[in-house]
């Protein structure tokens, strides 16, 4: 994608590199087996472990590993046979361990890509530097309450995969189909929900510049915490300007880490590099190298659903949709199998453009995810069939479709209750079309000079018979009694 910064000296390019915490779904945290649901009473969900009690020895959760692996396949990734966790040390009151159990040196996925379809058609790969799978903290709550600062433990010892990305992205809008794309990924195997509303998927940018044709990288800024889609965007864009502004006005950029401000659009510094921690890394005394065996890769890969690039050249060989169709059906499982489940024995590309169109617009009318969509696929597929066999014309089958959609009544119900039934009836349309030549003496002398001016009465036809009306009969019709041949 094609984005520089034009400043005053010339042109800049973005260098972008992302840090992505994805919270894993589980029941049971990464080293004990307390809850992990979402909005729980506070320090309901708290084992000793998480609470980082004395003599208290963590247990890995084997689910927490193989959702890892699952999604270091889906990343198209090594997955290292033997990992280490790390003591990642650190005081904070949020975290009473004292210390984070984190992978460092080793980490149970390698490199791997993610390749996303740009808007101009192409694709680019984004490199995938690691995943490794740690422990989140707990909550500070401030000013909960006046004067003090409340903690809350439940989430203290969930699962996280921090994903890395290399620096490959070179416009705010790729960090964005990234994001998307991985979301997708990562909904598709289902190792995490992608809400970001909810913190689990939470995303750091790293931000550098560098003239366009430079090959060296720039020094960089992280920004923490970009927690919607939408502003990720605005903050790579503002940290990106704020450095060329920077570096043109003789300036140079320290690396640090830096907040974005959303109610203001800007991004400011939150702690430079000279306060940034030492972690003092050292491998976990209470816990084992993990070693994977390859029947258990093995298995996990045979167990991969079909995945979303496989299922968008699938759509387009077998279905025969653009690229484009083919990929907003596949962006999410749900709707991929939704778009099937209506395709089978129809018109793909009619079932998709009523998916694409209808469907989704509707949905995103009422707020509703395609889990939520009060319409089954068996009732599209029947609306469908009743325009396929000439019962109802195409804007009928949109007003049965809405009605459908909020009543949950079935479109060939709707049709019977409510006489939307095309009218194919000689007999009943042409009393309508002599009246209605009779009582336009002028317009039949224009539509006999000008063929155009017939659409005119079959417009009025179609008003009359509330949009039942077959157009093409009726317009024959009219032809015939007009003496057009
Ligand atoms: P750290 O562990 O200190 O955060 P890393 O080298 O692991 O540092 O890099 C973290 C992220 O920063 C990665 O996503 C990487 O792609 C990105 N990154 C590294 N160098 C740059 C740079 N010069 N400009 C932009 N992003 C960078
Ligand atoms: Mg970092």
């Amino acid at each position: 994608m094609a984005w520089t910064i034009r400043g005053r000296t010339g042109e800049w390019e973005l260098v972008c590199g992302l840090e992505i915490h994805a919270q894993v779904i589980s029941k049971a945290k990464l080293f004990s087996g307390a809850a992990t649901s979402f909005g729980a009473e506070p320090n309901t969900q708290v084992s000793p472990i998480d609470a980082g009690m004395p003599g208290m020895l963590p247990v890995l959760n084997g689910f927490c590993v193989e959702q890892a692996v699952k999604t270091g396949l889906a990343l198209d990734a090594e997955i290292n046979k033997v990992s280490i966790f790390e003591r990642k040390n650190y005081f904070y009151p949020d975290l009473p361990q004292g210390y984070q159990i984190s992978q460092y040196q080793h980490p149970i996925v390698g490199r791997g890509r993610v390749l996303l379809d740009l808007p101009d058609g192409t694709t680019k790969a984004i490199g995938i530097t690691r995943l490794h799978l740690e422990q989140d903290a707990g909550k500070s709550l401030h000013g909960a309450r006046e004067g003090v600062t409340l903690v809350d433990l439940n989430r203290c010892g969930v699962a996280l995969m921090e994903i890395v990305t290399e620096p490959d992205i070179r416009a705010p809008e790729e960090a964005v189909l990234f994001l998307k794309k991985l979301r997708s990924l990562l909904r598709y195997v289902g190792t995490c929900d992608g809400n970001m509303e909810e913190g689990s998927l939470r995303c750091d940018a790293n931000v550098s510049v560098r003239r366009l044709g430079e090959t060296r990288l720039g020094t960089r800024c992280e920004i923490k915490n970009v927690n919607s889609m939408r502003f990720v965007a605005k903050a790579i864009e503002y940290e990106a300007r704020r450095q060329v502004e920077l570096l043109e006005n003789g300036g140079i950029v320290e690396q640090e880490t830096r907040l974005f401000d959303a109610a203001k659009g800007e991004t400011r510094p939150m702690r430079s590099k000279e306060e940034a921690h030492d972690y003092r890394y050292f491998p976990d005394p209470d816990l084992l190298p993990l070693e994977l065996d390859d029947a258990l890769v093995a298995r996990l890969r045979a167990e991969l659903p079909e995945l979303p690039d496989a299922k968008k050249a699938r759509f387009v060989r077998e279905y025969g949709l653009s690229a484009y169709d083919a990929g907003v059906l596949v962006a999410e499982r749900a709707a991929a199998d939704y778009f099937e489940a209506v395709a089978r024995g129809r018109d793909p590309k009619q079932a998709a453009n009523w998916v694409i169109n209808e469907l989704f617009g509707a949905l995103a009318k009422r707020g509703l995810d395609i889990e939520a969509c009060p319409l089954p696929p068996e009732a599209l597929g029947e609306l469908l069939d009743l325009l396929a066999e000439g019962r109802i014309s195409g804007k009928i089958a949109k007003e049965v479709f809405h009605e459908a959609f909020e009543s949950g009544a079935r479109p060939r119900a709707i049709v019977e209750a409510r006489g939307l039934e095309q009218v194919t009836d000689v007999g009943a349309i042409e009393p309508i079309v002599d009246k209605l030549l009779a009582d336009n003496p002028a317009q039949v002398a224009n539509a006999r000079k000008n063929p155009k001016v017939v659409g005119w009465f079959v417009g009025q036809v179609m008003k009359a018979t509330g949009g039942r009306a077959n157009p093409e009969l009726v317009n024959d019709l009219l032809r015939k009694k007009l003496g057009l041949g």
